[in-house]
This record gives C-alpha cells, sequence and structure tokens, in this order.
C-alpha cells in the first residue's frame, strides 16, 4: 500500500461522464479468494447439490427484483443484461456440470461452482471479440452471486471507520472491475462516482453508468494499492482522468471549468420565441425528454439502440423503437438520424473495415452508401413506423449535394412498395463541405440540423475525444461562427427549417450568439433544456 497523500493525476478510460469530488468507499471485490475446498463423500454429495440447488433459487430471486428495479429506473432494455445473468442461472446444461463436478471430482459446492464458472470466464476471454470478452463480467458476477449464497457474505464495503470514512454515503466507488449488478446495486443517491481497474467503454456497466448519469472511469491499475477507505478523489468522467487528494485550488479550478456542465433539473416550460427539442439516444429517453417539457425530438441517435443491445436490429425491432417514439412524442416532430456509425463509434457485430483513420474513413452517409443492408432495413423500419406520426429522416455527416440526394432517391425506392405517412428528409451540417454549400443543399432537403460537435472536429483539424488537444476543440472562435451564419442565411433564403444540436447548443453561453445569426430551434440533452429556457428569458429582460 503506497497511499498517496499529495496530488496525483492518473490517467485511465472514460466510461461515463460527468465530474465528482467524493471520498473512496472500497468495494469487497477480494471477499471469495479463501474460500473452504474439500472433498465429499456419498450422502455428502447430495448434500452439496441441495445446497447449489438453494443458492441457484435465492439467487433467481435477487435478480428478478434487480429486473424489476432497472426496469422501473433505468428502463426495459437495461434490465435485459440481468434477464441474460437469470437465464444463465437457470440454465440446467451448466448445473448438470455442477453437480457432475461434484459426482465425479468430489468437491463441495463452492470449489465445484467456482471451478465450472471459471472455466466458461476464460473461455469467453479467449475469444477475440470486445462484445464476447464483455460477456465473462456476466459469468463473473453470477458467480460471485452463488458464492455470496453459499458463503453467506454480504457483498459489502470494505469501511474501516477512519476519520474520513463517509459509511457508505456520498462515496466514490472504487472497485476491481465495474459489473452491472454493483452498478445497480449501489444506492445512487450516495455513489457519486466510480473508479475500477478493468471494463470497457462497451460494457453494460459502462452503459448502465451513463444512464444512471454517474461519472465513471476505468483502467486505473492498481488502483487498490494507492487510496484508502476515505482517501478524497476527483473523477472527471469528461477526460478519463482522476486525481487522488486533489488540492482545494484543484476541486474549485474544475468546479468553474465545468460550470456549463452543472446540470438545471428545475422544470422551465416551453417559452415563446426558441424552440427546445431533446437529444435522445434510446427509445426510453423520450420520457425524460417529455418529463422536462422539451418540445420534440430533434436528434434521436438510432445507432444507440443497436450498441445499446449489443447486435445488429432487425426490421422489426427497430420498427418498435421508432414506432414507440413517434407514439410518446403525440405528434411533436422527431428528427430520427439514419445510423450514424464509424469513427469512435464501432462494434463488432457492424463489421466495419479496420481503418488507419476511422474518422476519416466509413463514417455516415459515406458508410451507408456502401452499407446497403444497414441501410434498406432502416429505411423499411422508419417507413412503417411512419403510419404512427410524421417521421423527420437526417442523414448524417452529408458531405455534398450529390451524396445526399443519391441517398435520398436510394431511401425512397426502398420504401416505394411499402404503406407508409409522411417522411421528410434532412441533413445534418457537419462537415465543413457541406456548410460552404448549404444554400444548394437546403433547395433539395427538406430540413437541416447543425452538428456542432463534428463540425468543429472537422473544421478545426481537431479530435473531439482527444483530451490533450481540447485546448482547440472550442465553439469560440470566429470563424465557426461565420460558418454557422452561411448554413443560417442560406436556411432562411430557402425557407427551410433549421435547427442546432451538438453540444455548443447545450451550453447556454452560446445561446445569445446561436440567437443572433438566426437560429431559434436547438436540440439539446433533456437535463440541459431548462438552462436553454431560463438564458432565453434573461436575455429577453436585456
Ligand atoms: C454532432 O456531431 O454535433 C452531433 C450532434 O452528432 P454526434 O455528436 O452524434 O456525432
Ligand atoms: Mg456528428
Amino acid at each position: 500500500m503506497i497511499n498517496i497523500k499529495t496530488e496525483t493525476r492518473l490517467k485511465g478510460i472514460k466510461l461515463s461522464e460527468g465530474i465528482a469530488v467524493a471520498r473512496v468507499c472500497l468495494f469487497n471485490d477480494d471477499r471469495h479468494s479463501n474460500l473452504p475446498v474439500y472433498q465429499v463423500k456419498d450422502a455428502g454429495k447430495e448434500a452439496e447439490k441441495q445446497r447449489i440447488r438453494k443458492a441457484i433459487k435465492l439467487s433467481v430471486a435477487k435478480v428478478e427484483n434487480i429486473i424489476k428495479d432497472v426496469e422501473a429506473r433505468v428502463g426495459l432494455s437495461e434490465s435485459k443484461i440481468f434477464v441474460a445473468q437469470k437465464m444463465l442461472l437457470e440454465d440446467s446444461t451448466v448445473h448438470n456440470e455442477f453437480f457432475d463436478d461434484i459426482d465425479r471430482n468430489g468437491y463441495n459446492a463452492e470449489a465445484a461452482v467456482t471451478r465450472i464458472l471459471d472455466r466458461y470466464e476464460s473461455k469467453l476471454l479467449e475469444v477475440d471479440n470486445e462484445y464476447i470478452k464483455a460477456r465473462a463480467t456476466d459469468i463473473g458476477e453470477i458467480k460471485r452471486r452463488l458464492l455470496d449464497v453459499l458463503t453467506e457474505i454480504n457483498p459489502s464495503f470494505q469501511c474501516v471507520g477512519t476519520e474520513n470514512c463517509q459509511r457508505g454515503k456520498n462515496k466514490i466507488v472504487v472497485a476491481k472491475e465495474l459489473t452491472p449488478g454493483l452498478t445497480v446495486s449501489i444506492d445512487t443517491a450516495f455513489t457519486k462516482g466510480f473508479i475500477t481497474e478493468h471494463g470497457g467503454k462497451l460494457s453494460h456497466a459502462a452503459i448502465l453508468a451513463r444512464s444512471l448519469g454517474i461519472p465513471a472511469v476505468s483502467g486505473i491499475k492498481n488502483i487498490h494499492s494507492l487510496v484508502t477507505c476515505g482517501t478524497e478523489i476527483l473523477v472527471n468522467g469528461h477526460s478519463g482522468e482522476i486525481i487522488i487528494n486533489p488540492t482545494d485550488h484543484t476541486v474549485s479550478e474544475f468546479k468553474s471549468r465545468y460550470r456549463d456542465l452543472k446540470q438545471d433539473f428545475t422544470l422551465v416550460s416551453p417559452v415563446k420565441g426558441i424552440t427546445v427539442m431533446a437529444n435522445i439516444n434510446k427509445a426510453q429517453d423520450t420520457d425524460e425528454a417529455l418529463s422536462m417539457k422539451a418540445e420534440g425530438i430533434g436528434l434521436y441517435r438510432t445507432e444507440f439502440e443497436f450498441l445499446v443491445r449489443g447486435h445488429l436490429l432487425s426490421e422489426d425491432e427497430q420498427f418498435l423503437c421508432y414506432s414507440q417514439v413517434l407514439k410518446t412524442m403525440e405528434g411533436l416532430p422527431v428528427y430520427f438520424r439514419l445510423l450514424d456509425i464509424g469513427g469512435d463509434k464501432g462494434a463488432d457485430f457492424f463489421d466495419l473495415p479496420e481503418e488507419e483513420n476511422p474518422y476519416l474513413g466509413f463514417r455516415g452517409s459515406r458508410l451507408l452508401a456502401k452499407r446497403t443492408d444497414l441501410f434498406r432495413t432502416q429505411a423499411r423500419a422508419l417507413a412503417k413506423a411512419s403510419l404512427q406520426g410524421e417521421v423527420s429522416v437526417m442523414y448524417p455527416m452529408i458531405i455534398d449535394l450529390e451524396q445526399f440526394l443519391n441517398l435520398r432517391v436510394a431511401f425512397e425506392q426502398e420504401i416505394a412498395n411499402i404503406t407508409h405517412g409522411k417522411i421528410n428528409h434532412g441533413v445534418m451540417f457537419e462537415v465543413p463541405s457541406a456548410c460552404l454549400q448549404a444554400r444548394e443543399i437546403l433547395e433539395h432537403a427538406d430540413f437541416a440540423s447543425i452538428g456542432t460537435n463534428d463540425l468543429i472536429q472537422y473544421l478545426f483539424a481537431v479530435d473531439r475525444n482527444n483530451e490533450h488537444v481540447a485546448y482547440d476543440f472550442t465553439p469560440e472562435r470566429k470563424v465557426f461562427w461565420n460558418v454557422l451564419k452561411i448554413v443560417a442565411d442560406a436556411a432562411k433564403e430557402t425557407r427551410k427549417p433549421l435547427s442546432i444540436c451538438g453540444e455548443t447548443a447545450s451550453n447556454p453561453e452560446y445561446l445569445k450568439r446561436i440567437i443572433d445569426i438566426g437560429i431559434k430551434q436547438l436540440s439539446v440533452s433533456p437535463r440541459h433544456i431548462s438552462a436553454v429556457r431560463n438564458r432565453y428569458k434573461e436575455l429577453k429582460k436585456k
């Protein structure tokens, strides 16, 4: 144990955005490291099998409660993670392997469970596929659940009652691995952040942490030897950095740097003069959007429905998501962005090519033009859903008019024989070349939205995910606003609706400039809707 006393910065992988400062609560990962292993004979074997049956029954009951809880707190699709765990717990093939190990090798229940599930876990870890590897976590979690029941250990925190021990309150949870069970079993009101040694961005736990809005960083090697119960830590889920023992100066610097990210959850009704819609990633997010009185969905990042589930969605599965959103939004506008994959949004199941520079490779509309399988399935699903309400389709990362027209025609051809409702075709302006020919494009588009995240990335040749060059990823430069003005003027001349999504729109500091160039329709994450409306009210008073 080194137990650092001075301010120390360590870099890991960002899993879930947000900033948190609180004291460490160590999760008891090693509670099964010294389990009893012994041999049993004859009647003893049946007794061990009976212990396993009982442990399975109790664990299934616990997981069923978690499923209900996650369904209510996070959403139906996230609860599926635990449905999968329940199925594995109930799998008779696995049960028979436990019983076989007891019969043949005479092991006790704890040893049989550990031996069999460790074997499954290591087989999954050998597969050269990030998604399959991440599923090893589920096996590990099932093993821990069964062992907790068998050994009657409560999977608790290692509170040692030191001066700074928070005894479970306002804590940063430090664990070897962030598992789905750990993520949801923790009282979210008191859990301010997660730091772990292992766990990837695509892990279910990372997805859950993001849905719960808890900042999380992984990949911090040996974190357990660097901190103790009660050590103060700052977690920066935006950059993936953690700061052990941050000084008061560091904490206040962070608070002011990220002031703009402070969430304003008070409800502010729509105000006359601007339209504030919501950006969503999953169909269930419409609940949050409506609770913040969003005036529509200005960006539905449909690719997240795929990423969350970890597989390609069939036409029927997509139809269900899209029609649910239209039904829930009851006639308010919904902008469905076509699959925007590539760049940092890849997954093995998309089967994308290996690329040296994926941000300039098969991304957005360029990829859709090649991957007609993905494009056509989504077009059909959207067309069928349009019977529930008007569908506005947004084409991502459009580079010029020709690319947009080719895709629009292909979409219309694909749905020609499908009974459908009204469908609008719009463009995302997020590549400088498209912005510079905005007028030409808008003459042929029904509407458009400016994606400031990628626009800044491509305008200034600055990676949006690289914290080392973050100082250049800023909407402050005048040339950025000049480009937005070109698009806004083109929308005015062609009388086409134009909105702005992307993080610049979510930051109330930029609202005046957005309005000054003539954009009155914004789409922001639901948590920022009230702050933007409040800022507009202030501006109107001046
Ligand atoms: C953008 O680029 O600004 C945008 C809204 O799209 P995404 O962040 O999903 O790339
Ligand atoms: Mg984009």
